[in-house]
């Protein structure tokens, strides 16, 4: 049984204070909440929002994380560094770091070996472009970066890793994939974990879904077999819509 994994990425919004009081808020209106609930706030708010969340259940992200332990890397952050603020997961491979900043197959998958040596988990995120899309590429593409992504990982890792399915198109644009074109992807990413890691790892997998979540639409999404969370881009940043959606069987 794979229990719901949502997450919020705040992405470069809130600046301490905002994150702090947003994540105070997000402690008092979540307590007792049975889903697993992650919040990425931007890295200068990190250590602020750690020391809120410290008692609660609501797990502290970060966005995104520098391929090297220390030393000349202007304007990078390191896994101890994350560490250090109580980070305890790193999304890694967002399509704006893959699409604006250039980060390629390769500098995704360096990163996510970094992370699990220093025992932080990471939520892996995948997805087309439109243009892929309607070439009829999706699931090549996926399938690439999943590859990729986990090439060298061995099954104990593989437990430490979230896997999001984030349309490319879809984020941040108001348009969501409709469940059952999200739940093909995602059944997809599935047997190839199987595949890969065998039916148990594939089993316990868990695949969240990522594009435009909304209160409106996250139980149908929910409903599917496939789908077993959501990393929420712009409904993170107000309760008014983060916690409908963490509670979406309520
Ligand atoms: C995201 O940033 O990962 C995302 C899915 O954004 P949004 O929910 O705003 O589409």
């Amino acid at each position: 049984m794979r229990k719901p994994f949502i997450a919020g990425n705040w992405k470069m919004h809130k600046t301490r204070s905002e994150a702090k009081e947003l994540a105070g808020e997000l402690v008092k209106q979540l307590k007792g909440v049975d889903q697993r609930v992650m919040i990425a706030p931007p890295f200068t708010a990190l250590a602020e929002v750690g020391s809120v969340l410290a008692d609660s259940s609501i797990v502290l992200g970060a966005q995104n994380m520098a391929v090297a332990e220390e030393g000349a890397h202007t304007g990078e952050v390191s896994p101890a560094m994350l560490k250090d603020c109580g980070v305890s997961i790193v999304i890694l491979g967002h399509s704006e770091r893959r699409h604006v900043y250039g980060e390629t197959d390769e500098l995704i998958h360096q990163k996510l070996l970094l992370a699990l040596k220093h025992e932080l988990e990471v939520i892996l995120c995948l997805g087309e472009t439109l243009d892929e899309r309607e070439a009829g590429r999706a699931e090549e593409v996926v399938r690439r970066q999943l590859k990729s992504g986990l090439d060298d990982v061995d099954t104990d890792g593989l437990r430490r890793v979230t896997i999001a399915y984030e349309p490319v198109w879809a984020i941040g644009t108001g348009k969501t994939a409709s469940p059952e074109d999200a739940d093909q992807i995602h059944r997809m990413i599935r047997q190839e974990i199987a595949r890969l890691y065998g039916d148990k790892a594939a089993e316990n997998m868990l695949i969240q879904y990522g594009g435009s979540v909304k209160p409106n639409n996250i139980a149908d999404l929910m409903a599917k077999e496939n789908i077993d969370g959501a990393l929420v881009g712009g409904a993170s940043l107000k309760t008014e819509t983060f916690v409908p959606i963490v509670n979406f069987n309520k």
